[in-house]
């Protein structure tokens, strides 16, 4: 995972770098992923509208329900978005 760290003098700010906030069920795990960690995929329904990500702790992939609020979460932080069938 990357994470970049702008170590030049405190001049960048960390604008746009939106950081969200997961969980693993499996190892249980907290931790914050960047946007480029996170898939989203939008299917016709709601079961097949979800986001995944890979546990940085012990590297299960992991998938979630994506509700209308999550998807805009995840989309306006600009988390790439996949269409499923
Ligand atoms: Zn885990």
């Amino acid at each position: 995972m990357a994470r970049r760290e702008s170590g030049k003098q405190g001049l960048s700010a960390v604008v746009g770098e939106v950081l969200f906030k997961a969980a693993c069920p499996d190892c249980r795990a907290r931790f914050e992923l960047a946007a480029g960690a996170l898939r989203l995929a939008i299917g016709g329904s709601r079961r097949s509208t979800f986001y995944s990500f890979t546990c940085p702790e012990c590297g299960v992939a992991v998938r979630k329900p994506a509700g209308e609020r999550i998807v805009e979460l995840l989309t306006g932080g600009g988390v790439r978005t996949l269409r499923s069938v």
